[in-house]
């Protein structure tokens, strides 16, 4: 753990740790003496810093990603911008009154050149300044940013100061906590300011620097109370004892009993008084607590704004070290994210040749899948969704088609034969009464026929409306990315169906037409079922022409079940005779021709949705893509909407920014594997 307040004598104040030495030539200027121990931390934990200090560059914040930060909270006048003063050697506004109004980012970096670099940013602005103007600058800034009165804005300041002997830190100063609004401040400054401060330091990754005056009781701090809200064992919490020389008994005391828990431990200091120098300021303070009879009992490494600086720069580096796994892990969290919404973003094409290959690749996906789900029937890619699983849902309907034909039509059983003998007298000819005319059968299976001829055409229909709407979410889930031609694409497709499913009507009606024409089967079966059928003739004719006192109205018979007979009566028993054998031929015969119907559609189908899949598809869509008429298809590719455009750049620059951040993170993250551990 770095710092304790145990009495061993870590660092003597009198070793040249970041100690001030005067500059004969001009007395502002601050520098460094190297001890053993600073170079030391510069090989290690420089580059830790020079990491976070790039990402902070490359502004990760703006991707939500929080970087360790130390944060300088305490309350109005506990000396807070003295502290940050007198760690980067330079003049803060200070004084009464509220003179912190906005956050203050102070990034201190260590510079080798004798030229000390100054600036201030602030809302996309860089204004460069010097030592002697820093003050004032800072204050325009503010009046700047939160208006010329006494409010508070929480958009932050940020000094850079580039300069020899300056520790690496970055710390946040904040406006000191008022509890009751002085004249021209809001009423509700008090919630605003803890609002703000609460902002940062509730973040795990800030370290909050607590700056205490030596006059208070540290248990009445308001900044302390805060603190303990979201630091509550105190682990992430250093503590700054200001004025040390305005309240010099009891100190000791108080910090050493650490009644407010402080995790990180107390550092005593005293600030620059008055006009004097920051050389004179750091001697007196030295002599302050080398000399005075209270102060001297305290740990010599527990005071003093070299000690100071050193504990928060080891601090700094612990915690970069400790967050920079999570770090990493943000920033490929971010960065997926961000990939896989540029790739959900419309493609732009450069060139009417790139547009061609990208549209060569939709339609090459898009067939891929419909290969897939119409013919496959592997529905890996759309599990869930019952619709898009094709070969199930045609083999479905396919099915039902086929029960749908084939269900028995309500026979008329009280016309029974009725339709054989109409047909039997209206092609009578001269001949013998025990041949059936040919054309008496073709006349009646062509009855039949026109009776079933609209369901196979209403069939097809149906399955084509149901492929128009597969082929539909294909196209669109394939063209998503392609806004500028998804409508072009879908009206091919559609083209595309409409044609087909003329085609297939027109087919299937000559399906249909065939077998009007000719009564033909190899089909065995038609001779075995046609021989039972008619073994029933005789009873039949018998019990029809039965003139006896029991002649029955009805006669049961297989497969028709009960039919009334006495109508016939009035016929010849030839006629009769022919009516019935044709009826047994026709139902022998029908069954086998329904079934033929439906065999020949389902191979019929099978055979124009592989030909919509394998060549239809793609003919069609860029047929109409290079289309002058439709609009010049391929040209639109190479469009794109404003809003897109900066969408993408924005997209792009984030990609970029979070890459450079992983490259720098991955880097220091295997060099240093362990760090964080401590
Ligand atoms: P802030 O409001 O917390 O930023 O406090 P300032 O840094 O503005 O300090 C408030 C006042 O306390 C100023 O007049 C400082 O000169 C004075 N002050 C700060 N630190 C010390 C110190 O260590 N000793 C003495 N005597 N005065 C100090
Ligand atoms: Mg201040």
């Amino acid at each position: 753990m770095v710092g304790g307040t145990g009495k061993k004598k870590v660092v003597p104040i009198t070793s040249p740790l970041p100690i001030v030495e005067v500059n004969p030539n001009n007395h502002k200027d601050v520098v460094t003496i190297e001890a053993p121990i600073i170079t030391s931390y510069n090989d290690r934990i420089r580059p830790l810093l020079d990491t976070v200090d790039r990402l902070r560059n490359l502004n990760v914040m703006r991707e939500g990603i929080q970087l360790p930060t130390i944060v300088v909270v305490g309350d109005q006048s506990s000396g807070k911008s003295s502290v940050l003063e007198s760690l980067a050697g330079i003049s803060l506004p200070r004084g009464q009154g509220i003179c912190t109004r906005v956050p203050l980012v102070m990034r201190l970096q260590r510079s080798s050149s004798p030229e000390p670099e100054i600036w201030l940013e602030y809302s996309d602005k860089v204004v460069p300044t010097d030592e002697e103007h820093i003050a004032e600058a800072i204050c325009a800034a503010t009046d700047v940013i939160a208006g010329s009165g006494k409010g508070v804005s929480d958009a932050p300041l940020t000094l850079h100061v580039k300069k020899v002997g300056v520790p690496d830190l970055t710390m946040v100063d904040l406006p000191g906590i008022t509890r009751v609004p002085v004249n021209g401040q809001p009423e509700n400054i008090y919630e605003q300011i803890s609002g703000m401060i609460m902002k940062y330091i509730e973040p795990n990754e800030s370290i909050i620097l607590n700056v205490l005056s030596a006059t208070v009781d540290f248990t009445t701090c308001e900044s302390i109370r805060m603190s303990r809200q979201v630091d509550k064992t105190g682990e992430r919490t250093l503590a700054v004892v200001t004025k040390a020389d305005m309240a010099p008994e009891g100190l000791l005391q108080k910090v050493t009993a650490d009644d407010v828990s402080i995790g990180l431990g107390y550092v005593c200091v005293r600030n620059r008084i008055g006009e004097e120098t920051y050389e004179e300021a750091r001697t007196q303070e030295e002599l302050l607590f080398r000399t005075h009879p209270m102060l001297s009992l305290i740990d010599d490494d527990i005071v003093g704004i070299p000690v100071l600086a050193h504990k928060l720069m080891l601090i700094q580096a612990m915690m970069i070290a400790r967050c920079l796994p999570e770090i990493v892990r943000k920033i490929n969290q971010k960065m997926e994210t961000a990939v896989l919404e540029l790739s959900k973003l419309p493609m732009v094409m450069a060139s009417s040749g790139e547009a061609l290959m990208a549209l060569m690749d939709i339609i090459g996906s898009a067939k891929e899948s419909l290969l897939r789900i119409l013919i496959q029937g592997d529905f890996s890619e759309y599990p869930g969704d019952q619709k898009m699983h094709c070969t199930a849902r045609l083999a479905d309907m396919l099915s039902q088609f086929s029960d749908n034909l084939q269900a028995k039509p309500k026979e008329n059983v009280t016309e029974f034969l009725m339709d054989e003998i109409k047909i039997l007298e209206e092609c009578k000819c001269v001949g013998l009464p025990n041949f059936i005319p040919r054309s008496a059968f073709l006349a009646i299976l062509s009855q039949h026929v026109d009776d079933i001829q609209v369901k196979p055409v209403e069939f097809i229909k149906k399955i084509w409306d149901y492929i128009e709407v597969v082929l539909s979410s294909v196209i669109t889930k394939y063209s998503d990315n392609l806004p500028q031609i998804q409508s072009s694409i879908k009206r091919a497709g559609r083209n595309l169906i409409s044609k087909i499913k003329e085609q297939s009507v027109e087919r299937v009606i000559q399906i249909v037409e065939m077998e009007k024409l000719t009564d033909y089967t190899c089909n065995p079966e038609y001779m075995t079922t046609w021989t039972q059928k008619t073994s029933e003739q005789q009873s039949f004719i018998a019990a029809v022409l039965n003139n006896g006192i029991n002649k029955s109205e009805q006669f049961s018979l297989t497969g028709f079940g009960n039919v009334k007979i006495s109508h016939l009566r009035r016929y010849h028993d030839h006629l009769l005779q022919q009516a019935f054998d044709m009826k047994m031929r026709i139902t022998s015969y029908w069954t086998i021709v329904l079934r033929r119907i439906v065999d020949n559609i389902a191979l019929y189908l099978q055979l124009s949705v592989k030909y919509l899949v394998n060549s239809q598809f793609q003919k069609e869509i860029v047929a109409e893509m290079v289309d002058p008429r439709a609009g010049g298809g391929i040209e639109r590719m190479l469009e794109e909407s404003p809003s897109v455009a900066s969408k993408r750049e924005k997209l792009k620059n984030s990609i970029k920014l979070l890459k450079e951040s992983k490259d720098a993170v991955t880097a220091i993250v295997d060099q240093n594997s362990g760090y964080g551990d401590r």
